[in-house]
């Protein structure tokens, strides 16, 4: 169960007040729910962190390096940035609860030019941040924003690529040496461990667009007035149910539908076991856009070429690096099978497994 905002702190009251329904009304759930945040960490205080760490959240706070990056966008209304009280806050957890900070404790980083990316990688390396494992990063995005018109992007386009070139070597170094950076690790070897355990088998018949879920399935996201959507990725346009009536099965198949429109050329596309693109590579607002979804589409396949690259050098050079545990992915075989059998006629047994 995770919590959005915004920032979903400045409704921490009804956060902790929903977790203490549950705990009051349905006590033998909870040790099975796993809660998550994602914060801006303005808002933590000593008694929301123990609240966090009484329920075992997994938070995520949005960092974007060190100061001066973090406050060029992170700014609270008065134009101060948040970049202290972010990190007093983390050294407030950290003094509370060390293994907790270490091991629930994750960053979302936004890269945004003028770009930085070595600067960032020190600041992640620093004592105080290290030991954090999780750590996800993300890109401006370039559609219907005119943020980006302010740079030079193609300048700035080729400074990111040979700040990544220097990175990825001392990535390899500390490869080498068998020492380890959750922030290097994050930036180039989660991706490329998704190509090393890419499902193999040949190509079925019909093969239902990669990446996608079916809505409801993976996630369920609820807004304030009870309403279902498929994630918060995708936003509040397409419901899919309430929580008085459960899942509308109608609704769920004319997206999915209707997204199959969108995906008759992944049958000729070179990537199309690797691409993981989603509804939300097409969905602007409250409908489906073609543009958006071209320009995920080339977005997706330029990624796709460098990690090839990347992948190819990564496995030459260290041919052990990528013998981890190998887990199929089993929930997205499910998902095939279950639309199979829906197109196969079996509406009435699909419909069923889906109110299930
Ligand atoms: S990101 Fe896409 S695949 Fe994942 S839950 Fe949201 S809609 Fe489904
Ligand atoms: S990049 Fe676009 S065309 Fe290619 S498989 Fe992905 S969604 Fe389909």
């Amino acid at each position: 169960m995770g919590f959005y905002g915004g920032e979903p702190l400045i409704e921490q009251k009804k956060i902790f007040g929903c977790i203490e329904y549950i705990e009051k009304n349905y006590h033998e759930y909870l040790p099975k729910i796993q809660f998550a945040m994602t914060t801006n960490g303005s808002l933590l205080n000593q008694s929301i962190i123990n609240k966090l760490i009484k329920y075992n959240f997994s938070i995520l706070v949005s960092l974007d390096g060190p100061k001066d990056i973090h406050d060029r966008y992170r700014r609270f209304k008065n134009g101060e940035g948040s970049f202290d009280i972010v990190m007093k806050n983390l050294d407030l957890i950290r003094s509370i609860d060390k293994e907790y900070y270490e091991t629930k404790v994750g960053y979302s980083i936004v890269i945004a030019p003028p770009f930085e990316l070595e600067r960032i990688y020190e600041f992640f390396s620093t004592e105080r941040l290290k030991n954090n494992r999780v750590i996800l990063m993300s890109g401006v995005e370039d559609h219907n924003t005119g943020f980006l018109d302010r740079f030079d992007m193609y300048a700035e386009s080729k400074q990111l690529r040979s700040q990544e070139l220097r990175l990825i070597k001392q990535y390899k170094k500390l490869l080498a040496k068998c020492e380890d950076s959750p922030f290097l690790e994050n930036m180039f070897f989660r991706s490329l461990m998704d190509i090393h355990k890419r499902i193999v088998r040949p190509i079925p018949k019909a093969l239902y667009p990669n990446g996608i879920c079916l809505p409801g399935i993976q996630k369920t996201f609820v807004d304030t007035k009870g309403n279902f959507h498929m994630c918060e990725k995708v936003g509040l346009g397409f419901s899919i149910g309430n929580v008085h009536s459960g899942f509308n099965s109608e609704s769920i198949w004319k997206i999915v539908n209707e997204y199959l429109g969108y995906t008759k050329e992944c049958n000729d596309c070179w990537c199309l076991r690797l691409c993981k693109l989603c509804y939300a590579s097409v969905i602007q607002g409250p409908e489906f856009s073609k543009e958006k979804r071209r320009l995920e589409c080339e977005r997706r396949k330029k990624g796709l070429e460098t990690l090839l690259q990347r992948y190819v050098q990564l496995s030459e050079e260290f041919p052990d690096l990528f013998n981890k545990e190998y887990h199929e992915d089993t929930l997205t075989l499910e998902v095939f099978k279950f639309i199979d059998s829906w197109h196969s006629g079996h509406t009435a047994d699909s419909d069923r497994r889906m109110q299930s």
